[in-house]
C-alpha cells in the first residue's frame, strides 16, 4: 500500500528528549508515550524509537504488508541511536544491542513479546565481550538472546532450551547459572543453535538486520496470537486499537555486582501504604525479576523488615543509586499525580529508567491512594472520584477469614492479591475452568502462572504459586482480576503426575479443599469460615466526595428488611424493586400461595389470600420501617407458574390437606396449569388481570401498612405501584382502576390519606414501542432489562448459559447481554421508551431495576438516556453511587 493514509510512522526519543508524549498512548502505546514523556523529563531513558500502532492496524487491514518507507524509517532511526550511544549496529569491534517490545495502548501484562540483546551473533559477541572486558557476560547477554528469540520470534518450545542447560550442568556438578563460565555458555550457544536447526530446519539467522525485523514481525504478529485475544476478551480491548513496537537501546543489567535490574512502585499497590515498594536482582536481566526465577530482594530496608526477607535491599546495597531512584519515582509521581509502577536496571552504578506506567493495584489501595493524592493537594475530589475502578470495589467488599475460625496452615507465601477464598485444589487451567464451568469452587495451584493459564485464573476462586515474587505474572494479573492470590509459596512441591502437592510434609491431593488468605500469604487446608469485611473511612470519604457528583439516585434491589437494612448501610436511596413473590418462598407462606394458585375458584383463592394477607401486611410494615422517608417500588406478584407449582405427588398432597381439598383435584389442576413456556406464559400482569383477589389483597396489604409505620413514626414511605409485563396500555388501565379502588377503601378506614403512584415494568418489547400510550396510565416507568434482554433476544434467561459464553468466546457477542446491557437492541428500545413516555408524560419518573442496574457499563448507558435512578442488589450499590458520580462527570467533560 501507499503510505498516504497514515501518519508519521515512528517517534524518536533519548537523549534528553523525544518526539512523542504521554498524551500519544493511542499512536505510541502506554509504554512507548511514556518512555517518551521520561525522555523529555530529562530522565536518564536509553535511547529507542516507537512504531505506532497506525502501522500494526494497517499491517493487518493490508495482509501483513508493512507501509510504504517503514523500512527507510527505520534504518534512520537506528542511526540515531547509533550516534546517541556511540556505537553500531552489527559492528564486530562496538556493536550496539537493542531490545525490542511491544506496547499496546492499555497494559498487557504478559501478553505480548518482548526481545532482549538483539544484534548478537558469533562475531558481535567478540565485540562485546572486548567492550566490556567481561567475556562471560557477553556470552551469558548471547545465549540469553538465542533462546528468547528462538522462543519468541522463531516459536520453538522454550522447555526444549532448558532441559540443554539442565544436562549440560548435571553432567559437570553445576548447580546454578553463575556457574558457568565463558567456555560453557559457548557450548550451549552451540547447542541451542542445532536445536533451532534440527526443529526448524533452517539455521538461527545471524545477520542483526534480520534479526531486528524478524522481532519486529513477531511483536506486531503477537497482537493476534490467541493470548492476546483472551487478554482482550476477558478486558474489552478492541482488536482495532493495534500495538506499538519499541526499540530500545539495550543497557545491562547482568554486568557483574554492580549492576542490578528491578521493578518499584511509588506507593505499595498491595494496600495503598505510601511508601515505595519494589524488588530488584543483582546482575540479571529485566525478565528475571517478572518471570519469578530468582527469588527477588526489596527495595527498602523498611520492605525487607516487614517481609522478613533477610538479603539485604537496595538502600542498604547502593545507597547513592537508591537516593537517585527514590528521585526520580517523587518526580514522576508528582508529574503523572499518580502512583506509577517503575521499570529500572542499574549498569554498572549507572541507574537508567526502562519503563514508567500508572500502576495496577487492588481496590483496596486505588482507594487510599485516592484519596490520600487528594488530601495531599495532588489531585482534586473529582479526580479522585475517577481514579477507582467501581467494579472493583467488589474486592473490598470480599470475605475474609473469620479470626475465631479454626485453622490448619499449611504453608505461607507472598500476599500477592486480597481476599479469603476456599476450593477443590487443581492444577492446570484446563481442569479450573472445567470444574468451574460445573459449578464447582476451585482453587488453581501452579509452580508459576503464564498468560496461558489466564482462562484458568479467571476461573478460580483463588490462585496459589510455588514460584515468584509479588510483580510475577500470577500476581499482577490475579490482582488486576480482583482474584485471591497467594505467589511463591516456595516449599510447596507439585507431584510430577499432578495427583497432590506437599508442603511441610503433608500432601494435600487434587480434589481437597484448601483456603488462601491473600491479605497475608497463608494457605491453609480445608474450608475455613470467612467474614464480611467492614469498610474504612476512606470507603466512606471517597463514597460522599462520588454522591456530590451524581445526577441519578441508587436504589436497591430487596424485599427482606435485613436486605433493606444493608442497602441502607450502603447508602440506597430507596427501593427500586421489591419482588413480592420472593417475600412467599418461606415454607408455611409458600403453601399458601400454592394453595392459591391451585384454587378452582375464587372462594377458595380468597381463602388461601387471607392467609396471606397477614404476612404480607407484616412483612410491609417491617420494610417500610427499614426504608422510612425514602421512595419505596413494590411489584405486584410476578410468579412464573413454574417456580411456584408443586412438583411431586407429595407436594400436592400436602397444599390439598392444606386446603381441605381432594388431592385428586389439586393434581388436575397442576397439570392443567402445567406450562409450555412459562416465561412467555401465565406470569406477570396476566395473572392480576384473571385473579383480581391477588393483586388486591396486596395491594390492601402496603397501602394498610403504610398507613400505619406513618402513623406510628411520623415518617411515611413513599409506595411506588409497580405492575409486571405490562404490554398493553388496556391491561395497566384496568389494573390501575382496581389498583386506586383499593386505595380509596384503605383510605376511608384508616381516615388517613398517603401519596402514592402506580406505575408499571417496561420489560417487553411492544411495552417499550407502545410507551406513549402506556405513560398515560403510568407514573412511573422501570426498566426490567432481564425480561426485556430475553423478549428483544427471544433468549430464555433459564437456558441461555449453556451456549452463551461460546457465543462470547467466538466473538459473536461482545458481552452476556444479560451482564451488561446490549446497547444496540435492548438499549435502543429503552431510549424510545423513554422518549416516547416522556413525551406523553413530562418528567415522568424512569429508572431500571434489572441486573443491569449494577453493572457499570450499563449505568452509563443509563446516564445517557437520563435515567432518574438506578437499582441494584445491596451489594452492588456502592459499586452503583461511584459508576454514576463517574459517568455524570464524564458528561460533564464533553
Ligand atoms: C426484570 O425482568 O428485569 C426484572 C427486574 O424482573 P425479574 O427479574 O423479577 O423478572
Ligand atoms: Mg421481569
Amino acid at each position: 500500500m501507499g503510505g498516504s493514509k497514515i501518519g508519521k510512522m515512528i517517534y524518536n526519543f533519548g537523549g534528553g528528549d523525544a518526539e512523542g508524549r504521554t498524551g500519544m498512548k493511542n499512536l505510541l502505546g502506554g509504554k512507548g508515550a511514556n518512555l517518551a514523556e521520561m525522555a523529555s523529563l530529562g530522565l536518564p531513558v536509553p535511547p529507542g524509537f516507537t512504531i505506532t500502532t497506525e502501522v500494526c492496524t494497517a499491517f493487518y487491514e493490508n495482509d501483513r504488508q508493512y507501509p510504504d518507507g517503514l523500512r527507510e524509517g527505520v534504518a534512520e532511526s537506528m542511526k540515531k541511536i547509533e550516534a546517541e550511544v556511540g556505537k553500531e549496529f552489527g559492528s564486530t569491534s562496538n556493536p550496539l544491542l537493542v531490545s525490542v517490545r511491544s506496547g499496546a495502548r492499555a497494559s498487557m501484562p504478559g501478553m505480548m513479546d518482548t526481545v532482549l540483546n538483539l544484534g548478537l551473533n558469533d562475531e558481535t559477541v567478540r565485540g562485546l565481550a572486548a567492550l566490556s572486558g567481561d567475556e562471560r557476560f557477553a556470552y551469558d547477554s548471547y545465549r540469553r538472546f538465542v533462546q528468547m528469540y528462538s522462543d519468541v520470534v522463531l516459536g520453538m518450545e522454550h522447555h526444549a532450551f532448558e532441559e540443554i542447560l539442565d544436562t549440560y550442568k548435571d553432567e559437570r556438578d553445576y548447580y546454578l547459572d553463575t556457574d558457568m563460565q565463558a567456555a560453557d555458555w559457548k557450548a550451549i550457544i552451540e547447542q541451542y543453535k542445532a536445536a533451532v536447526q534440527q526443529k526448524l530446519g533452517k539455521p538461527f539467522p545471524l545477520d542483526p538486520e534480520e534479526q531486528l525485523w524478524g522481532a519486529i514481525d513477531a511483536v506486531f504478529g503477537s497482537w493476534m496470537n490467541d493470548r492476546s485475544k483472551t487478554y482482550r476478551r476477558l478486558n474489552g480491548i478492541p482488536e482495532e486499537w493495534g500495538t506499538a513496537v519499541n526499540v530500545q537501546a539495550m543497557v545491562f543489567g547482568n554486568m557483574g555486582d554492580s549492576s542490578a535490574t528491578g521493578v518499584a512502585f511509588t506507593r505499595d499497590p498491595s494496600t495503598g501504604d505510601n511508601h515505595y515498594y519494589g524488588e530488584f536482582l543483582v546482575n540479571a536481566q529485566g525478565e528475571d525479576v517478572v518471570a519469578g526465577i530468582r527469588t527477588p530482594q526489596n527495595l527498602t530496608r523498611a520492605g525487607r523488615m516487614r517481609q522478613g526477607n533477610d538479603q539485604p535491599s537496595l538502600e542498604e546495597v547502593m545507597p547513592e543509586t537508591y537516593k537517585e531512584l527514590t528521585d526520580v519515582f517523587v518526580k514522576l509521581e508528582g508529574h503523572y499525580r499518580d502512583m506509577q509502577d517503575i521499570e529500572f536496571t542499574i549498569q554498572e552504578g549507572k541507574l537508567w529508567m526502562l519503563q514508567t506506567r500508572t500502576g495496577k493495584r487492588t481496590a483496596k489501595a486505588a482507594l487510599k491512594i485516592a484519596v490520600d493524592l487528594c488530601e495531599e493537594g495532588k489531585i482534586d475530589e473529582k479526580t479522585a472520584v475517577t481514579r477507582v475502578n467501581p467494579a472493583a470495589l467488589d474486592q473490598l467488599l470480599h470475605p475474609t477469614l473469620d479470626p475465631n475460625a479454626e485453622r490448619d496452615l499449611l504453608t505461607k507465601g507472598l500476599p500477592a492479591s486480597p481476599g479469603a477464598a476456599s476450593g477443590e485444589v487443581v492444577f492446570t487451567a484446563d481442569e479450573a475452568e472445567r470444574l468451574a464451568e460445573a459449578g464447582r469452587k476451585v482453587m488453581l495451584v501452579r509452580v508459576e502462572t503464564s498468560p496461558e493459564d489466564i482462562h484458568g485464573m479467571h476461573a478460580a476462586a483463588g490462585i496459589v504459586t510455588a514460584r515468584g515474587g509479588m510483580t510475577s505474572h500470577a500476581a499482577v494479573v490475579a490482582r488486576g482480576m480482583g482474584r485471591a492470590c497467594v505467589c511463591g509459596a516456595g516449599d510447596l512441591r507439585i507431584e510430577k503426575d499432578g495427583s497432590a502437592f506437599t508442603v511441610a510434609g503433608r500432601t494435600i491431593a487434587k480434589g481437597e479443599q484448601i483456603t488462601i488468605d491473600g491479605a497475608t500469604g497463608e494457605v491453609f487446608a480445608g474450608a475455613v469460615k470467612t467474614i464480611e469485611p467492614e469498610l474504612s473511612g476512606d470507603f466512606a470519604k471517597l463514597m460522599e466526595w462520588a454522591d456530590k457528583h451524581r445526577r441519578m439516585t441508587v436504589r436497591a434491589n430487596a424485599e427482606t428488611p435485613l436486605d433493606a437494612k444493608t442497602a441502607r448501610g450502603f447508602g440506597a436511596e430507596g427501593i427500586g424493586l421489591c419482588r413480592t413473590e420472593h417475600m412467599f418462598f418461606d415454607a408455611e407462606r409458600i403453601l399458601a400461595v400454592r394453595e392459591m394458585i391451585l384454587s378452582e375458584d375464587e372462594t377458595g383463592r380468597r381463602a388461601a389470600i387471607s392467609k396471606l394477607l397477614p404476612y404480607q401486611r407484616d412483612d410491609f410494615r417491617e420494610l417500610f420501617t427499614v426504608m422510612r422517608g425514602l421512595p419505596v417500588t413494590v411489584r405486584l406478584l410476578d410468579p412464573p407458574l413454574h417456580e411456584f407449582l408443586p412438583h411431586t405427588d407429595e407436594e400436592i398432597a400436602e397444599v390439598a390437606q392444606a386446603a381441605g381439598v381432594e388431592t385428586e383435584v389439586f393434581k388436575r389442576r397442576a397439570k392443567a396449569l402445567h406450562e409450555a413456556n412459562p416465561m412467555l406464559g401465565h406470569r406477570g400482569c396476566r395473572l392480576g388481570i384473571s385473579y383480581p383477589e391477588i393483586y388486591e389483597m396486596q395491594v390492601r396489604a402496603l397501602l394498610e401498612a403504610a398507613c400505619e409505620v406513618a402513623e406510628e413514626t411520623g415518617d411515611a414511605v413513599v409506595p411506588e405501584i409497580m405492575v409486571p409485563l405490562v404490554s398493553t396500555k388496556a391491561e395497566l388501565a384496568t389494573l390501575r382502576a382496581r389498583i386506586e379502588a383499593v386505595g380509596k377503601d384503605v383510605f376511608a378506614a384508616k381516615g388517613r390519606t398517603l401519596d402514592y403512584l402506580v406505575g408499571t415494568m417496561i420489560e417487553l418489547p411492544r411495552a417499550a414501542l407502545t410507551a406513549d400510550r402506556i405513560a398515560e396510565e403510568a407514573e412511573f416507568f422501570s426498566f426490567g432489562t432481564n425480561d426485556l434482554t430475553q423478549t428483544t433476544f427471544g433468549l430464555s434467561r433459564d437456558d441461555a448459559g449453556s451456549f452463551l459464553p461460546l457465543y462470547v468466546r467466538q466473538g459473536i457477542l461482545e458481552q452476556d447481554p444479560f451482564v451488561s446491557l446490549d446497547r444496540d437492541g435492548v438499549g435502543e428500545l429503552v431510549k424510545i421508551a423513554a422518549q416516547k413516555g416522556r413525551a406523553t408524560r413530562e418528567g415522568l419518573k424512569l429508572g431500571i431495576c434489572g441486573e443491569h442496574g449494577g453493572d457499570p457499563a450499563s449505568i452509563a448507558f443509563c446516564e445517557l438516556v437520563g435515567l432518574d435512578y438506578v437499582s441494584c442488589s445491596p451489594y452492588r450499590v456502592p459499586i452503583a453511587r461511584l459508576a454514576a458520580a463517574q459517568c455524570a462527570l464524564a458528561g460533564e467533560e464533553d
